[in-house]
């Protein structure tokens, strides 16, 4: 075994990383950019290394630096991580070169699986089942759209070098091709400098189940089950399990061999994933599975696997890579239980899931959800106080369940879930928890188009009581400070044993101004008039931002997290922000919304579609921004007259900037 390795990543999968090697008693080195000085990850580690500026193209992507950092510090091997440089053949190569171990398969396996057409071609080879479609190198859009037609619609566009969903677009009718082809290659460019793309047919009622499997340097090939995946929005994989629900075992055997199989053909060592797309539409059968790529890495849902084998996959890519055998073989794994993962990121999920940033000002996540102890596992990046940068995945952590049932499993996730509390960004945690209690996931009828089905059920953000409001209101103005005591009468202030005050206190939610008579009754009782009739409220600091509040015979913790300008209430699943209106000055003027069209995020501006004087209708697309590798279409708010467009294509810009003026209406 390694005495020391280097770990060249960032955020929750090198702390995951650094986990393990205190486990084994390997020393870890982190790198860090300017962004992640005093990031989680480098305090973990036993010592770390500067690596440049906050740009991946800077740091996380720089070979060079990484291997220099690794030299430095007498690492003997690098961890890549997920994403990065995980995947990069030259940069194994590099690593190998300078006489160091890379964690991770052969610089040729990863070749063989690294562009999509050249895996298919190659699968196709080993006897694997491929999707039908086009994967040669001709990339002339005509000839593509003839292809296309061919296949039959609806067929999907991909990036050959894609991954993480980017660079993929599925076209509906002949219509749409070449635009749709010309979208995805322009992000698969930004995303990844290649804009090549094939073309398959577009599988419906598709389940995306994925197997992992490991291989040793001296021949061993293993799988480890499978994980079901269909849950995405966008490509984009939000709650993963493990087994897959309504799995015959004669498929899953059927899904082990060929995955098996397919390492085996191309000289794998380690850990890595092949996804299937699978036809769900009447169950899954033994000739309805089709290989879709190999991600030659450990996966960012490799967790849920881990619970159910019990085995910690860090520690066998260590031992792998370290030359040793595989500690087990195919005939020792079994099954235990179930497992999901939800994947908690700072989203704007009303907006579209926009990416979020911001300082997380409060961070609470679940201990335990029953007496057992690790019934919740969290793997994360971040703790209280750290930001999230617009230079990185926003992902806040990944919150992972194991229970003996799916039915278990899920409701501990729905719990799990329910006591996380985020204020400093948005997140979409309410959104993971009404998609863990969706009846249609609940009953395993899981399909990578759910998500989408559901959606306007799954992303309406409930609008906040008169409870919550009250609770933010008295919170907001401090009415709520005091130290932890089971007695009110010595710890809330704002009352005052001579005279019962009224007050008039105002907040800020969505835009709109709620102002509420609160009259202070006595120590920590509040009577706070609402829209539906007067509360009467006693409320108790409990500590920790955690207090409980009984009315009318009820009682309920809740908890507060006050920032500048800002109140936070969280109380039974749901988070509540509010602004407090002195911290928030010109807030008034916000009328431009209907007449402008504003930047929700910073980003780049790729495409405008829009000129001054063109007549809009409300929806039509106006211009294209990019931010975090993705492509965001801005449309009119209204039918209108473009008054004038403020930015020309390729500018950087704020989040709130105005990019166009629509005329006013009469
Ligand atoms: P898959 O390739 O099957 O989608 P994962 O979900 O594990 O597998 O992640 C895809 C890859 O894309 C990973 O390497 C991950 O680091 C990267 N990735 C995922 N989300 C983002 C994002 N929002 N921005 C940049 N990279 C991302
Ligand atoms: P990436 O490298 O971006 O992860 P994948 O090829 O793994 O790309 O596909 C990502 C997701 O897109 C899959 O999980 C699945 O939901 C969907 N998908 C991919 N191929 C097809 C297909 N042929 N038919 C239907 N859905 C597909
Ligand atoms: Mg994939």
């Amino acid at each position: 075994m390694f005495q020391k390795i280097l770990i060249a990543n960032r955020g929750e999968i090198a702390c995951r990383v650094i986990a393990t090697c205190r486990k084994l008693g390997v020393a870890t080195v982190a790198v860090y950019s300017d962004a992640d000085a005093g990031a989680r990850h480098v305090a973990l580690a036993d010592e770390a290394v500067h690596i440049g500026g906050s740009a991946v193209a800077q740091s996380y992507l720089r070979g060079d630096r990484l291997i220099e950092a690794a030299l430095a510090t007498g690492a003997e091997a690098i961890h890549p991580g997920y994403g990065f440089l995980s995947e990069n053949p030259e940069f194994v190569e590099a690593v190998e070169a300078a006489g160091l171990v890379f964690i991770g398969p052969p610089a040729n396996a990863i070749r063989a699986m690294g562009l999509k057409d050249a895996a298919k071609a190659h699968m196709i080879t080993a006897g694997v089942p491929v999707v039908p479609g086009y994967h040669g190198g001709n990339q002339d859009a005509g000839f593509l759209s003839e292809r296309a037609a061919e296949i039959g619609y609806p067929v999907l566009i991909k990036a050959r070098a894609g991954g993480g969903g980017k660079g993929m677009r599925l076209v509906e009718s002949a219509g749409d091709f070449a635009a749709a082809l010309e979208s995805a290659r322009r992000e698969a460019d930004a995303s990844f400098g290649d804009p090549a793309c094939l073309v398959e047919k577009y599988i419906l009622k598709p389940r995306h189940i994925e197997v992992q499997v490991f291989a040793d340097s001296h021949g061993n090939v293993i799988h480890l089950f499978e994980r079901d995946c269909s849950l995405q929005r966008r490509h984009q994989k939000v709650i993963e399990e493990a087994p897959a629900p309504d799995m015959p075992p004669a498929v899953r055997a059927a899904m082990g061999r060929a995955a098996v199989e397919a390492a085996r053909s191309i000289g794998y060592e380690g850990a890595g994933t092949i996804e299937f797309i699978a036809d769900g539409a009447s169950g899954l059968r033994e000739d309805g599975f089709w290989f879709m790529e190999m991600n030659t890495r450990l996966q960012v849902e490799h967790p849920v696997s881990e619970a159910i084998t019990g085995l910690d996959f860090v520690d066998l890519q260590l031992r792998v890579a370290a030359g040793e055998p595989l500690p087990v073989t195919q005939q020792d794994l079994a099954i235990d239980g179930w497992a999901m993962e939800a994947r908690l990121y700072a989203e704007d999920v009303p907006k579209g899931f926009l990416p979020a940033t911001g300082r997380l000002r409060h961070l609470r996540f679940p201990v335990a959800t029953a007496f057992e102890t690790s019934a919740v596992r969290i793997d994360s990046g971040v703790g209280e106080g750290d930001e999230i940068t617009p230079f990185y995945d926003p992902m806040i952590a990944k919150v992972i369940v194991h229970a003996p049932t799916r039915e278990e499993a899920l409701n501990r996730l729905s719990v799990a879930l329910a006591e996380c509390q985020i204020a400093g960004s948005v997140t979409n945690v309410e959104f993971l928890a009404r998609l863990a209690a969706n009846p249609e996931f609940r009953a395993g009828r899981v399909d990578t188009g759910l998500i989408a089905r559901h959606l306007d059920t799954l992303a309406a953000a409930p609008a906040a009581g008169d409870l919550v409001i009250a609770l933010a209101m008295l919170a907001g103005h401090g009415m709520l400070d005091g130290p932890a005591s089971a007695d009110p009468w010595d710890t809330l202030k704002g009352w005052r044993q001579w005279t019962p005050a009224r007050l008039r206190l105002e907040l800020e939610s969505a835009e709109t101004r709620i102002d509420r008579q609160v009259e202070m009754a006595g120590p920590g009782r509040f009577v706070v008039q609402g829209d539906s009739g007067t509360l009467d409220l006693t409320i108790t600091v409990l500590g920790g931002g955690t207090h409980a509040v009984t009315w009318n015979g009820r009682r309920m913790t809740f908890g507060i997290a006050r920032g500048p300008g800002a109140v936070t209430v969280f109380l039974q699943g749901q988070t509540s922000d509010f602004g407090l209106p002195d911290d928030l000055a010109g807030f008034e003027e916000g009328g431009a919304g209907g007449n402008a069209v504003i930047a929700p995020m910073p980003g780049l501006v790729t495409q405008v579609y829009a000129a001054s004087g063109d007549l809009v209708r409300k929806g039509d697309p106006l211009l294209v921004l990019e931010a975090m590798k993705m492509e965001y279409v801005l449309r009119a708010p209204r039918d209108g007259v473009v008054q004038e467009v403020f930015v020309p294509a390729g500018t950087q810009i704020q989040d709130g900037t105005i990019l166009i003026q629509l005329t006013p209406e009469e």
